[in-house]
Formats: structure tokens, sequence, C-alpha cells
């Protein structure tokens, strides 16, 4: 079995924001050489997420109405955590609701995808460096 891994960093302008990172990853995989097996992709941050959505702005705009309805950025002295000194009680729980990591199969030397599945990074508590985790096994 081979193996493969890499760190994908990111460092976004807002403080919220979705990007597809789905070329990224499969830049690794291409990398790794590996045709069948399994890629685990997962945010190192708590107030980031990867997921697994289609690339379509309309639901993007969606989920950050939503996210905001559960979870207002503001008041920011709402939330117990940011008691601590820190602002970004939200971006915790909305990182919880959308997801740390996803898994996708490789068949064949790609992603063994539904017809619109494309691979997100969820940005909560941005306009700092970040990073995730993509490790691939397999043959
Ligand atoms: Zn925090």
């Amino acid at each position: 079995m081979k193996s493969y891994r890499q760190e994908l960093w990111f460092d976004i302008p807002t403080r919220r924001a979705f990007i597809n990172i789905t070329p990224q990853v499969n830049d690794c995989l291409k990398a790794s050489g590996i045709k069948e097996g399994l890629v685990l992709v997962n945010a190192m941050h708590i107030t980031a997420s990867v997921f697994i959505n289609d690339d379509e702005s309309g639901l993007h705009h969606d989920y950050e109405k939503w996210l905001e309805k559960l979870a207002p950025h503001a008041p920011t002295s709402q939330y117990e955590h940011n008691n601590t000194g820190e602002d970004n009680g939200d971006a915790h729980l909305k990182r919880q609701v959308m997801g740390r990591e996803v898994v996708v199969a490789v068949t064949k030397g790609k992603f063994d995808f539904g017809p619109w599945e494309q691979i997100f990074y969820g940005e909560f508590d941005g306009r700092r460096k970040k990073r995730i985790l993509v490790k691939i096994i397999g043959e």
C-alpha cells in the first residue's frame, strides 16, 4: 500500500468564505500516483470546515444566511467562548455544523464522485493563515 500526505495552506482575506478545492486535491491525487484507494481531506483548524456539495453560488449564499441564523456573529457577547477574549464563538459552531472532513473513494485514478459533488473549504474566522490535510492511501 502507498500513502501520500500534503498540507494545503489558505489565507482568506474575509472572515467567511467557501472555496472549491477540488482542483488542488486532484493535484495531490495525481502526485500520489494512487489509482485505487481513499482520500481524506480535513481542516486542521477548529473554525474551518471541509465538506462536499454543489458548486452553485446561490447555495453558498444560502449557507451563509442559514449559518448566520443558527449562530450569528454579533453580538459577540452572546457566546461564553468569547469570554476568553476571542470573538469567534460563532465560527466554532458553524464549523461543527459544516463538518471537519470528507473521505472520497478513488477509482481508476479519479474521484468516484456523484454527479455534482465537489470538495469545499469553508472558512468561518479568516484573515489568517490556515491549512488542511490531504491524506491518500491505496495502490
Ligand atoms: Zn475560538
